[in-house]
């Protein structure tokens, strides 16, 4: 395929010209002027961007909470990432406590078959392993690993399980992402809200506040420093978080930030509105003046990623509860959190480029290209030069899309942004030189997608 008259815009600058996928399903020529091969097809690209596809590595396709689960599956999330500009995901494998963490591998690499776009996995272990089970997971690609602070009944690990993963990793080249959040505290504060009989919604945002997210984000980057490791700090989601993230990279740390479309778009506020149980997240959504400094902190480097967080619910599901209440749930602590968001991120930071925020250049390296240096993607994925995967974006500055939920692909029946309309959407989309997506349409096959094994970026 010959994409002709666009603006290319990735890690070489922003700059006209024609790009050539060739039948290997990679990018074969990129210049000015190329001419057409006899039988190519000819894409008219002129108005429009050409960017790499959008890589994001936060994403739950599966994830059992309790009685309910997430929505999407791997068929249908992958749809919705096609649809929106996301060409490669990385999902988060959960070893349950007891559980052997390769087992969860194979499961989760089972549930993925019908992907209709490329991923891959990281490992969250939510107790201690010893250094076997870092190299085992190395060794298959999976390079990046998760490791909670906050959920002590089930998924949070103790400082030393932190130090040692860490060390792990770093001895094998692979990265540790953190949800940092104080759980211990917060668990004090739920419990005081429910003994006083502050059930409500809104409650879920109290019992978190950012100073225990920013507190937590301190811990991890001193543990890394004192270990010689990088790591990541998974969806910032506070101003007092950045700074404490800023303050650790200002030292000389080598600790990296995501944010996430939700942080940057919506509020705390959202909680206190009638149907405040379906923008329940964690970090909680913060009032706005976060949203702020997160986009402050997009254009100035301090977070390097957007990624989403991509757990949806349906309204049945959120009403009934992780308990699974025929009533509804019963407290705030009952909630299952989570948004989805994998079809709109690449919209909802374009907004930011529309805004003056951010440029268009980062715009590409927040959702394409610093995720795929950063877990071993790059430069397959990421990128538009030539010898890499044809995953290619063609975007439409101008073109309109609705974001509420029916106008959406995602497997749910809510969209945090019911009634408002993004300027900026793809108008196709192609994972490894195959059309999955035109028009705002899906237009791939379950089943396309591959398993990338990545590469240890951290030796
Ligand atoms: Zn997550």
């Amino acid at each position: 395929m010959l994409i002709r008259g666009g603006t290319v815009v990735d890690v070489d600058g922003e700059r006209a010209a024609d790009v050539r996928t060739g039948p290997d399903g990679r990018i074969a020529e990129v210049g000015l002027a190329l001419a057409a091969g006899q039988g190519e097809e000819v894409v008219d690209a002129t108005s429009w961007l050409v960017v790499p596809g959008g890589v994001d590595v936060h994403t739950h396709l599966h994830l059992p909470l309790g009685a309910v689960a997430a929505s999407d599956d791997f068929a249908t999330g992958t749809a919705a990432a096609a649809v929106g500009g996301t060409t490669t995901l990385v999902e988060y494998v959960t070893a349950y406590r007891g559980e052997r963490p390769l087992d969860a591998l194979a499961a989760w690499s089972a549930r993925a078959e019908p992907a209709a776009v490329d991923y891959g996995f990281h490992m969250t272990f939510t107790e201690a392993v010893g250094e076997g089970a870092v190299a085992d997971c190395v060794e298959r690609g999976v390079t990046s690993f998760k490791l909670y602070m906050a959920y002590p009944d089930t998924l949070q690990v103790g400082d030393d399980v932190i130090v040692a993963v860490l060390r792990a990793a770093a001895r094998h080249g692979g990265l540790v992402t953190v949800h940092a959040e104080n759980g211990w505290e917060i668990e004090a504060l739920r419990r005081q809200a429910l003994a006083e009989g502050r059930t409500g919604v809104v409650e879920h945002a109290n019992t978190r506040p950012a100073r225990l997210e920013a507190g937590a984000v301190s811990r991890v980057a001193s543990m890394a420093e004192r270990v010689g490791a990088a790591a990541y700090i998974v969806h910032v989601s506070s101003a007092p978080a950045l700074a404490a993230v800023r303050e650790a990279q200002e030292r000389g740390v080598a600790l990296m930030a995501e944010t996430c479309p939700q942080y940057l778009h919506l509020d705390a506020g959202r909680l206190a509105g009638e149907d405040g149980e379906q923008f329940v997240c964690t970090p909680p959504l913060r009032d706005p003046w976060h949203g702020e400094e997160l986009w402050h902190g997009l254009a100035s480097g301090w977070v390097h990623t957007v990624a989403t967080d991509h757990c949806p619910f349906t309204r049945v599901d959120r009403r009934r509860g992780v308990r699974g209440r025929e009533g509804g749930w019963a407290d705030f602590t009952e909630i299952p959190g989570g948004l989805p968001g994998i079809e709109t991120r690449l919209a909802l930071v374009y907004e930011g480029v529309r805004a003056g925020r951010i440029t268009a250049g980062d715009w590409v390296r927040l959702c394409a290209e610093a995720p795929a240096r950063t877990f071993g993607l790059w430069p397959a994925k990421g990128s538009l030069q030539v010898g890499a995967d044809a995953d290619v974006v063609l975007w439409d500055p101008e073109r309109r899309q609705d974001l509420d939920a029916a106008s959406l692909h995602m497997r749910t029946d809510h969209s945090p942004y019911e009634g408002t309309t993004a300027t900026g959407w793809p108008s196709l989309v192609l994972c490894r030189g195959r059309v999955v997506a035109r028009d705002g349409a899906f237009a791939g096959e379950a089943g396309w997608g591959r398993y990338v094994a990545r590469q240890p970026v951290f030796r």
